[in-house]
């Protein structure tokens, strides 16, 4: 027996049951420094890899998607060339590692790959980055937003306005760029979808400037997308809950938590990166017409405004 299969209620995956169709884990204690590699966590987080089956919902589609090489951003970005988009995948180039591991992926669907290594807290990159991604892939009709910065600071007074910049920078600010960017690419039948977080509505105390931006990120996403909604291009989106990713050991949650990260979901466990892709793939897809400036919760239950 996997020491996931030993995690489930009953001993077994059974994939029909969503509390038991993708192990609960209680990861040992570890920690990486920001940004960390997935392919170093333990247990490595699903991406979807042997997973993730696509029916061509993305035809014809070009993606960008930032932090597209680990947890989420990967899941979506191996889901998308699964549904048959070309994709672009932004980075820090520490995490060259994971980003060779989906552009394996996304080469391997059939699809364009386009690997796009920078910084987002580097204004140049921040303003080339969407242009060089339409460029190489010969436009740009998908723009997911999902990079983020998330580190647990126990007090106000702990937390320096450096980190506070830092983290509104890369997840917030760096939004208004991309999306500037991104629009001129774009024409109808396009869309944007932001990353937020249940932290948007459940601030944890230790994560006042993560929260914060979440928050801004939901409301962001809803003036948007009035702007643009009479062009044809339609911004979402998605509020994932607790997802097990390399951000959590990096410095997201305090160590002693990891062991219990996410049993307290109404559903008992943390979701998958693989879990996530779903939402992003219904929202990007044409079928998910009517639905514009909206958060699609995927949280395993907890409540939402
Ligand atoms: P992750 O660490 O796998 O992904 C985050 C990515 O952000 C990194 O891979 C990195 O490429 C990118 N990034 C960070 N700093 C950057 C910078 N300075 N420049 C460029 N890129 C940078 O973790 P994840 O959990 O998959 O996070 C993806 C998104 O999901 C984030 O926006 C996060 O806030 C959000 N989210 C995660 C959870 C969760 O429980 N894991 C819950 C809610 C929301
Ligand atoms: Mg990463």
């Amino acid at each position: 027996m996997t020491q996931h299969e030993q995690n489930t209620p009953d001993g077994q995956l059974s994939p029909d049951n969503p509390a038991t169709r993708h192990p609960k884990v209680s990861p040992p204690e570890q920690h990486q420094s920001e940004p960390g590699l997935d392919v170093k966590t333990d247990p490595v987080p699903d991406i979807g890899l042997d997973s993730y089956v696509g029916t061509g919902r993305l035809q014809g589609a070009k993606a960008l998607v930032t932090g597209g090489d680990s947890g989420i951003g990967a899941a979506v970005a191996v889901a998308f060339a699964r549904e048959g988009a070309d994709v672009a995948i932004a980075y820090l180039p520490a995490e060259e590692e994971d980003a060779q591991r989906v552009v394996k992926a996304i080469e391997e669907a059939g699809q364009k790959a386009v690997a796009l290594p920078g910084d987002l807290m580097d204004a140049d990159y921040r303003t080339s980055v969407v242009d060089d991604a339409a460029q190489q892939l010969g436009g740009l009709t998908i723009l997911v937003n999902n990079a983020g910065k998330q580190v647990v600071s126990e007090s106000l007074e702990e937390l320096t306005d450096e980190q506070v910049a830092a983290t509104f920078q890369i997840n917030i600010l760096s939004m208004f760029t991309l999306s500037r960017a991104a629009l001129r690419h774009m024409g109808p039948g396009s869309t944007i979808i932001n990353t937020t977080s249940i932290q948007a509505y459940s601030p944890s105390p230790t994560l006042l400037d993560y929260a914060s931006t979440k928050a801004a990120i939901n409301n962001f996403t809803k003036g948007l997308a009035q702007q643009v909604a009479e062009k044809g291009i339609r911004v979402n989106a998605v509020a994932p809950g607790p997802v097990w990713t390399v951000l959590q050991v990096s410095s997201g949650q305090p160590k002693e938590k990891l062991p219990k990260f996410g049993h307290d979901a109404p559903i008992g466990r943390a979701g998958q990166p693989v879990e996530m892709a779903p939402a992003y793939v219904f929202l990007a897809s044409p079928e998910s017409s009517f639905v514009i400036g909206e958060t699609l919760n995927a949280n395993g239950g907890d409540p939402t405004p």
